[in-house]
């Protein structure tokens, strides 16, 4: 196994690995009802962003961020959250921190949804003050999961979900000592397609999930945790082939 985690290295390694690009996991400390661990969310996007460097060259991952914005899962016991403008702050100066130091491609995988308006503002704001860096956020994997798989792949509302049939699957997949099948229990809210209603999660389901855990199977999860670590591996060997921007015509 590769060296990837950023607190093994030291000084004289770290500059003898020649690292200039960096993956940071961010994720939460809530309920995710009965069948999934509090601590879900940092669990799969640190796996992820794990084993998406261990196939990239000159990349560390930096500690996990365990702490996120929870507020509207508070309703369940041992939710401990930040708010979002602490989150902006830490998300900032962490960037901050990484850029300055050298390292000016940045990977970031969020592993919850009360994360993605913190890290957008962060990430905005470190880009107007350093130019020159390359930094890209894959914002709700769960989605970006349910595109790039076939459509069939899920079987109840395209695997969307808090602790729901994707998220479930990818516990099964990744840490199957934490999930608690016999709990499987979800809602699945009739949302707009287009125009958002802002929820407090007790809005949308009676148990600490919604979507329908009960359909999540290891299988599925292989499924999206392969497509996930594949597409990021290509992308950021795309980024590093065309200087992580875009390409114009
Ligand atoms: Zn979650």
């Amino acid at each position: 196994m590769k060296q990837v985690k950023l607190e093994e290295y030291n000084e004289r390694s770290f500059q003898e690995a020649q690292i200039d690009k960096a993956i940071i996991a961010v994720g939460s400390i809530e309920s995710h009802g009965g069948h999934l661990p509090f601590g879900c969310d940092t669990f799969v996007s640190y796996g992820l962003a794990l084993e998406v460097a261990q196939r990239l060259e000159n990349t560390v991952v930096v500690p996990p961020m365990w702490f996120g914005m929870s507020q509207h899962y508070n309703h369940k016991p041992m939710c401990i959250s930040l708010t979002s403008k602490t989150l902006t702050h830490v998300y900032s100066e962490i960037l901050d921190s990484l850029v300055s130091s050298g390292i000016k491609k940045v990977l970031v995988i969020i592993g919850h949804d009360g994360d993605i308006a913190s890290m957008e503002i962060a990430a905005r704001d470190i880009k107007l003050t350093y130019p020159e860096a390359g930094l890209a956020i894959l914002d709700t994997w769960w989605i970006t999961a349910g595109n790039l798989l076939p459509q069939d792949t899920f079987e109840v509302w395209g695997g969307l979900g808090h602790g729901g049939e994707g998220e479930t699957s990818m516990g099964l997949a990744m840490f199957p000592e934490l999930c608690d099948m016999s709990q499987a229990k979800g809602m699945v809210p009739d949302m707009d397609p287009n125009v958002k209603l802002v929820w407090n999660f007790q809005e949308l389901t009676q148990y600490g999930a919604s979507g329908a855990p009960e359909k999540a199977t290891l299988e599925k999860g292989e499924k999206m945790r392969k497509v996930l670590v594949d597409y990021l591996v290509n992308f950021v060997k795309r980024m590093d082939h065309q200087g992580w921007r875009y390409k114009t015509q």
